[in-house]
């Protein structure tokens, strides 16, 4: 089992390599095929299998095959997670993997200013990693538009849920458009999982590693 073999672009191979990254793990094996072709995953999978990669590659790939070029651009991609040191990683993960990728990502994560944050939404990001209370507060200023998500990504949803942020995911999951695709990530499928995969996506396949 290779990268390659997996579908990836010349661009990402090149970033992975650099990274030192031989074989898929098996979670990313799994997973990578079937987001690239557009479906939801509901995927069990705990930190150090390779998660983040697993639907960070994809992503990656997806917008970058479809380059709005210059100019202002809307949000395509929200990435969810359930802390800030959490949301920070991810977006490192994405800039490392998608270096020779022309897309562009920014954190929003509550207990620092608002003011770096405005600043990078004002300009325009393809990628948003956030904590969903702090996204919430942008979505009450209006900082932010959700309108044009085109993929949702919830990383460690149990341990999203587990912090009470159940309320916040629903008004996320309420401003983004039906008419996406949803990749969940949790360590259990615990009945609320279920549930939530359920109410918000569309025939998720499962995959547990
Ligand atoms: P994660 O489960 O996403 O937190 O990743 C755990 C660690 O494994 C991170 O340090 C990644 O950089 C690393 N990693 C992820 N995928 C691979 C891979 N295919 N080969 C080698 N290291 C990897």
């Amino acid at each position: 089992m290779s990268f390659e073999s997996l579908g990836l672009a010349p661009a990402l191979l090149r970033a992975l390599s650099e990274a030192g990254y031989e074989t898929p793990t098996p979670i990313q094996a799994a997973a990578i095929p079937v987001v690239l072709a557009g479906q939801d995953i509901m995927a069990a999978a705990q930190t150090g299998t390779g998660k983040t990669a697993a639907f960070a590659l994809p992503l990656l790939q997806k917008l970058a095959g479809d380059d709005r070029g210059e100019g202002r651009r809307p949000i395509r991609a929200l990435v969810l997670t359930p802390t800030r040191e959490l949301a920070a990683q991810v977006q490192e993960n994405l800039r490392d993997y998608g270096k020779y990728v022309r897309l562009s990502s920014t954190v929003i994560f509550g207990g620092v200013g608002m003011g770096n944050q405005l600043n990078a939404l004002r300009r325009g990001v393809d990628v948003v990693v956030a904590t969903p209370g702090r996204l919430i507060d942008h979505m009450q200023q209006r900082s932010i538009d959700l309108s044009k998500v085109e993929v949702l990504i919830l990383d460690e949803a149990d341990r999203m849920l587990d912090m009470g942020f159940l309320p916040a995911l629903k008004r996320i999951l309420a401003a983004v458009p039906r008419q996406r695709q949803t990749l969940l990530f949790s360590a259990t499928f615990a009945p609320e999982i279920k549930a939530l995969a359920q109410q918000f996506m569309r025939e998720p396949k499962e995959i547990s590693v």
